[in-house]
């Protein structure tokens, strides 16, 4: 079995978020798809370990806001790598409760979606809610972040706990002057730097200021590994 097929498939990258009670949280996924028209009903794949999880298995509702391609990296990472059990990922994002009461994130949001659970099914380490639309709106015109934009040009990594994490991948490419975030899996490149963190191309990694923190989860610098 090879099982760099499932690298085959094509997917995107969302938060989906809910409640329970007062407090709200959300978190990356890159399985959301609509099941059928009549009616309008779609579905999440969510690890069963996530707060997320427990949320919308509390209030049977859940929203989905379909990230831009120009998002940044460390708002993915807020999403994607922290937990709401440690931070408030909300803090500082501007979002607004929707009719089923799920947050729905407004930045870096090109459009949402809002469903009350039908149905589940228990797979393993995640579950598939399954949801009848409630309420969609679009937020901005842009083009959604697909998965693979995320990973080949944003070169964003993938935590384990995420349904399409497979654990061999990349390692054959590395070599010896790269550094790996502990926290989060990303590869510090030399060769491409870090633009947006303002690392020019070609900075050793040695040679980058002390402060610099990770692109994708905010790790600090000595959280990196020598590869
Ligand atoms: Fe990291």
């Amino acid at each position: 079995m090879d099982t760099k097929a499932l690298h085959a498939l094509s997917y995107g990258l969302y938060i989906v978020s809910s409640f329970k009670g007062d407090k709200i949280n959300g978190q990356i996924i890159n399985t959301a798809t609509q099941i059928c028209a009549e009616p309008t009903v779609i579905g999440v794949i969510v690890n069963r370990n996530n707060l997320t999880h427990e949320y919308i298995t509390s209030s049977q509702a859940f929203a989905v806001s379909i990230l831009a391609q120009e998002t940044p990296l460390k708002f993915i990472g807020t999403f994607g790598f922290k937990s709401g059990r440690e931070i408030d990922k909300f803090a500082g994002v501007n979002y607004r409760r929707g009719v089923t009461q799920s947050p729905i994130v407004l930045d870096n949001t090109v459009a949402f979606l809002e469903a009350k659970v039908i149905s589940h099914l228990d797979v393993h380490t995640h579950t598939i809610f399954v949801g009848l639309l409630t309420d969609a709106g679009i937020i901005k015109e842009a083009e959604p972040l697909t998965y693979a934009y995320y990973q080949q040009v944003k070169r964003g990594t993938t935590p384990k706990s995420a349904s399409s994490y497979i654990a061999d991948n990349k390692e054959e490419k590395i070599k010896m002057d790269k550094y790996q975030c502990s926290v989060c899996g990303y590869i510090y490149d030399p060769e491409k730097g870090d633009p947006d963190g303002g690392i020019k191309p070609g900075t050793k990694f040695e040679d980058i200021p002390a402060d610099w923190t990770c692109p994708v989860c905010g790790a600090s610098k000595d959280q990196f590994n020598k590869l």
